[in-house]
């Protein structure tokens, strides 16, 4: 089994798709990878998920990738004793660490670091920034605010303070509780929350230590000060929109998302782009036309993934999502004109002897039309840096280990197939040609490139280059 497109698709899990049935459908509908989302469920749910997701994987026979997305440090105010109040504008109203329940007047924000790292005039959003609040005076465990923007309060409603660089770990002891758990499960890749600085993945990559691949969701305006160093510490990165767009005005939103991208595709790491990409989807079976065409405009900038969120965690149609994000995937990359975009934004190879070969597969597709580049990987690296380059032949990453082969589903391009350490350089030739023939990615007589290390099975050394004719064996 093989897809017909480049760019991947994500899909998180809940309860609309949590049965094995839900799963395989969406598996078959075209999702290449499956989040499970830490800010929601139990552990129990999220290991039978994983569960279901492997059986799916085994019966398929592809390998498929699984995001543990930790919720980070997600500020949310306490309780109210009526459940809910009503702010209004010019109104005067407290955040403290007083546990006891909220009023009109007050209520408890339980997150220490937040005061001493406050600033007069610093803003506080409430609820997805539909009410905001401006702070009047702070000291070690309150705040004072002025309501600037009013609305309705409730319970645990979350909090965002853009203009503050909290002096926190992005992983809060939850995410410390949650973070082996995912990694026992075996899943793929970690992606964490509310990133402030690039010292932020430093830490994660420590606590994961090569269990998985790292991602991080940028949706502070502090990432994006940020941005080439959290990019060149991560293994992927997420262009948050939601709460993204919270933090700033939204208006930037598209802006700083085609920023990122281009960060992203210039340091070779994937970028997946997030948030009400077919949000209306969660109620109608068909998306709205402007939603179609944030999803093409995502393909057509290069990204390497696109993801559903509600729509196929909490919708009521998660199959028609996947099935229309596939359909338009596919639609986009039949245009001319989206290879010519992909080509005209292809940053420069960088200066190491994979990028010198990864770059010349460009030159040499202009020559000869390739069926596949056929990539030899230890770490995944040689394919990651394959798809940097954006090739039109589709990219196979052939390597022995399933937690590469995993990895890869999120990468641009690239078809993974696990297949034994090869030995001597005959080996790889023939075994590369029996895949690419098996596989459905060319027929007898056309040309496939091969890139490998040589000596084999040492990762970080790819090589060489290998150009051959696809051949009864
Ligand atoms: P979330 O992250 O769904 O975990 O909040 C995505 C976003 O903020 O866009
Ligand atoms: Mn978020």
């Amino acid at each position: 089994m093989r897809r017909r497109r480049d760019a991947k698709i994500i899909a998180t899990l809940g309860p609309s798709s949590s049965t094995k049935e839900v799963i395989g459908d969406l598996f078959d509908a075209g999702i290449d990878v499956f989040r499970l989302n830490f800010s929601h469920g139990t552990h129990e749910d999220h290991a039978r998920i994983h569960g279901f997701i492997r059986e799916i994987e085994q019966q398929r026979e592809r390998p498929i990738g699984i995001l543990a997305d930790l919720q980070g440090p997600k500020l949310r105010v306490g309780e109210f004793a009526n459940e809910r109040e009503t702010l209004e504008s010019g109104q005067q109203f407290v955040f403290d660490s007083d546990p006891a329940p909220g009023n009109a007047h007050r209520v408890n924000l339980p997150h220490p670091e937040i005061y001493n790292a406050l600033e007069v005039g610093s803003q506080l959003l409430v609820n997805d920034g539909k009410i905001r609040l401006r702070v009047l005076e702070f000291d070690e465990t309150s705040a004072t605010t002025e309501v600037i923007v009013g609305g309705t309060i409730s319970n645990n409603k979350g909090v965002n303070v853009p203009d503050v660089v909290l002096p926190i770990s992005p992983l809060t002891e939850k995410d410390r509780i949650d973070l082996p758990f995912a990694l026992d499960l075996g899943v793929d890749w970690v992606a964490i929350s509310f990133v402030q600085r690039s010292e932020d993945m430093t830490e994660l990559r420590a606590l994961v230590d090569q269990r998985a691949a790292i991602m991080a969701k940028l949706e502070k305006p502090a990432a994006i000060k940020d941005l080439v160093g959290i990019v060149q510490l991560s293994d992927a990165v997420m262009v948050a929109r939601g709460d993204l767009g919270v933090e700033m005005p939204q208006e930037k939103v598209p802006v700083i998302q085609r920023q990122i991208v281009r960060a992203a595709r210039r340091e070779g790491k994937p970028v997946v782009i997030a948030t009400q990409m077919l949000e209306s989807m969660i109620g109608a079976p068909v998306p709205t036309r402007a939603e179609s065409s944030d999803v093409a405009t995502a393909i057509y900038d290069g990204s390497d993934a696109v993801m559903l969120s509600a729509e196929t965690a909490a919708g009521l149609y998660p199959i028609e999502a996947a099935t229309a994000m596939n359909r338009i995937i596919i639609e986009v990359e039949r245009d001319a004109y989206y290879r010519k975009s992909i080509d005209s934004s292809l940053p420069d190879p960088g200066d190491t002897v994979a990028d010198a070969i990864s770059s010349s597969l460009h030159h040499i597709s202009n020559v000869l039309p390739l069926a596949a580049t056929f990539t030899y990987t230890e770490s995944g690296f040689s394919s990651f840096r394959a798809a940097r380059e954006r090739p039109e032949a589709p990219v196979i990453g052939c390597t022995p280990y399933q937690t590469t082969a995993r990895r890869l589903a999120l990468v641009w391009g690239v078809h993974a197939v696990l297949s034994k350490e090869m030995t001597t350089v005959d080996e790889m030739v023939e075994n590369a040609i029996r895949i690419s023939l098996r596989e459905g990615f060319g027929e007898l007589g056309q040309i496939i490139a091969i890139t490998a290390g040589m000596p084999f099975g040492r990762t970080g050394t790819t090589n060489m280059l290998r150009l051959t004719r696809l051949k009864e064996l």
